[in-house]
């Protein structure tokens, strides 16, 4: 093939497309803007509010006091030190990288062989599917419906494990459903798991913070499976961190070690400053998280109220997370659109409203809006998109 693009083989495994849809649309929100459009972009998954103050303030003090060299691999000591205590581990079980989005590359690049099989329940995080096809892996996407809530059942779990699978990724709160599993269906799931030894859990709970019906973590609810579950957590979604790029993940030593050496050689530690700056979020004052919390459930059920108003539209109610997850079936039939993805395109080119088709999460037939917006952009993106949407299916 020589030095053709089809030598870049291990990119072109990527099972979607080759920059994620969420980027694609916000990149075709710039350009509308800058040809002069008003768009309103529901597309990203962001919060809206500022990095607390104090927060900032501690990236500059370790700035100044020079904590610019290299970091450990795995994170600085005060820093895995102060996750550990927070999870009940020790320290070695602590990994901190670059967003928890290299915690789940990490996961996978270290342990995957080829065709090696991941349970994902759809719809799930548009990488997910990315990041197991780069690690050689085999994503097994599992469609959990809205009328079962957007949840795997041990049902749907136990019939499609198979020798080769090798991890379940579960993600409460979950992006994009805002699906929160209950102890007892975090039990009854961990009941199959007990009876596949070879399968592990990534129990990723980024948005655990962001919750309006009480959050269970996985390893709370099954202990018996600890020693095969690894904790993907974050600053990105609860401190409005997404650009200081840290997460982590809480798991065993030895599995902690091998994503450990992927990150050591290829992937790298993350950035010192942003490491402190996360000590500080951790150890410093919580009330945020309320105050956080209340404010998006407000946007939640304005949000839920505006999208069932408008006809073909049917919007379930989040438990957590911060994203509307509705079945637009109704406005795909009645408006004559092809698929999530012409809708979606045409809400963009027509009323510059960017929100993300439900098949970049495995799900098709939805589209994701995320609510991490502001009011008044939120009140007047969704005015502008029922006008559209009731003006063509009538
Ligand atoms: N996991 C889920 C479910 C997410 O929604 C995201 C970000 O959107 C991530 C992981 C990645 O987070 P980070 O910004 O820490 O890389």
């Amino acid at each position: 093939a020589g030095a053709g693009t089809a030598g870049f083989k291990r990119a072109s495994r990527i099972a979607s497309l080759e920059i994620s849809e969420i980027v694609q649309l916000a990149e075709r929100a710039a350009v509308l803007r800058a040809e002069g459009r008003d768009v309103i972009s529901f597309a990203t998954g962001e919060p809206d509010f500022p990095t607390p103050l104090h927060v900032v303030e501690a990236a500059h003090a370790a700035a100044l006091a020079g904590k610019t060299r290299y970091p450990a691999t795995l994170g600085t000591a005060e820093l895995r030190a102060a996750i550990a205590a927070i999870n009940d581990v020790t320290a070695k079980e602590v990994i901190v990288s670059t967003g928890a989005k290299q915690v789940l590359a990490n996961a996978m690049l270290a342990t995957l062989e080829p065709g090696d099989e991941v349970i994902m329940p759809a719809p799930y995080w548009t990488s997910y599917s990315d990041i197991v096809s780069m690690a050689e892996g085999s994503p097994v996407v599992v469609a959990c419906p809205m009328a079962e809530g957007f949840k795997l059942s041990p049902a749907a779990l136990e019939a499609n494990i198979t020798p080769r699978t090798r991890w379940l990724m579960l993600n409460s709160p979950s992006n994009p459903s805002g699906a929160i599993y209950s102890p007892e269906e975090i039990r009854a799931l961990a009941d199959v798991l007990a009876r596949h030894p070879h399968i592990w859990i990534l129990a990723d709970e980024i948005y655990e913070h962001l919750n309006f019906v009480p959050f269970h973590s996985f390893k709370a609810c099954a202990p018996e499976l600890a020693e095969r579950t690894l904790i993907v957590n974050g600053v990105s979604k609860a401190y409005s961190m997404t650009g200081w790029r840290i997460g982590w993940g809480v798991g065993p030593a030895e599995l902690i070690k091998a994503m450990g050496t992927v990150q050591g050689q290829i992937t790298s530690g993350a950035c010192s400053i942003a490491q402190a700056a996360t000590l500080a979020a951790l150890t410093g004052g919580q009330a945020l998280l309320d105050e956080r919390r209340s404010a998006m459930r407000a946007r939640r059920d304005k949000v839920v109220r505006a999208l069932n108003a408008i006809p073909g539209i049917d919007c379930p109610v989040p438990d957590g997370a911060f994203y509307a997850f509705p079945n637009v079936e109704g406005v795909l039939k009645a408006g004559g659109f092809a698929s999530d993805a012409d809708f979606c395109g045409w809400l963009l080119d027509k009323a510059g409203i960017a929100i993300v088709p439900g098949r970049a999460f495995g799900l098709p037939g939805h589209a994701r809006l995320s609510f991490a917006y502001s009011d008044p952009e939120l009140d007047a993106g969704l005015a502008r998109m029922s006008a559209a949407v009731t003006a063509r299916i009538n």
